[in-house]
């Protein structure tokens, strides 16, 4: 309301913004895509060169080992990127799954187990049975092994790492928690954010991309779903995701 009788309207074009944008998602997309190639074709002759090694002069072995190392580094960045910018331009298909979110959680568990077994922690679930969401099984594969992952790679070994789910009056949730490093109150809104590390050495030297949180909040976000996090430094975090109660779907019938 402006005066009597009158409004005043507000209009702006955001049009070169979506532009940009939609620019910069198509950029991103297609350098990732275009790197996808060469870094596969270097990372094979570097793999084969160190399948021989004693065909290799021996001062010549440290360094394609860092070589090798860093390709692979590089080749994760280029997967996590190409996720992200599918996740960013590509609607979640109309065709959802039926997800047994136990048999996820058990899945999830079960990987993480044999990937961090180096590590001996130990690996609690609790899930509530018979909950079935809608939505993309392998989006929130990846979306909760991303944070079961973190949850092993930022706790020292022989920790506790505990997966729960638990149904709530208004939805449903997943709940990871360890009893790792923690991590510092004021990085926690910045997170999500690509490439965003609270420790650039430790992050790197457990293979992170920086990429992983930022793919599990696009990923929730599609599923109407969102991301908390509460933590306390030398004590653990806590990653909850929260879904919205119209995600559940009716568990499928076993009458024949
Ligand atoms: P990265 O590939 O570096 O792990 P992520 O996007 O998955 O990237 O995570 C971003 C940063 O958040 C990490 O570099 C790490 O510092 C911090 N982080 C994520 N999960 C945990 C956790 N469970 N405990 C402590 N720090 C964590």
């Amino acid at each position: 309301l402006f005066g009597e009788g009158e409004r005043l309207m507000l209009v702006r074009d955001v049009s070169q913004m979506h532009r940009l944008e939609s620019m910069r998602k198509d950029f991103v997309g297609n350098v990732s895509h275009e790197l996808r190639t060469p870094i596969t074709v270097i990372n094979g002759y570097l793999e084969t060169l160190l399948d021989h090694k004693d065909s290799v002069a021996p001062r010549w072995i440290k360094p394609l080992e860092q070589m090798h190392q860093q390709s692979q580094r590089m080749e994760n960045i280029v997967r996590d990127l190409l996720t992200l910018s599918r996740l960013e331009t590509k609607a979640l298909s109309k065709e959802q799954d039926r997800i047994d979110t136990c048999a996820l959680l058990r899945e999830v568990k079960g990987e993480a187990e044999q990937v961090f077994n180096q590590k001996e922690h130990s690996f609690e679930l609790t899930a509530t049975p018979n909950v079935y969401i809608r939505g993309n099984l392998s989006e929130l594969y990846s979306a909760i092994s991303n944070l079961l992952f973190n949850a092993a790679k930022y706790t020292p070994n022989k920790g506790t790492i505990k997966l729960t789910s638990r149904m709530l009056e208004n939805g449903f949730e997943i709940e990871i928690e360890d009893n790792g490093v923690g991590i510092e109150e004021q990085h926690i809104p910045r997170l999500t954010e690509r490439f965003y590390r609270v420790d650039e050495s430790r992050s790197t030297d457990t293979g992170g991309t920086g990429l992983g949180l930022a793919i599990v909040k696009h990923v929730l976000a599609r599923h109407g779903a969102n991301l908390e996090v509460f933590s306390v430094v030398g004590k653990g975090s806590r990653f909850v995701c929260h879904f919205p109660i119209d995600s559940l779907i009716e568990a499928p019938s076993t009458k024949q």
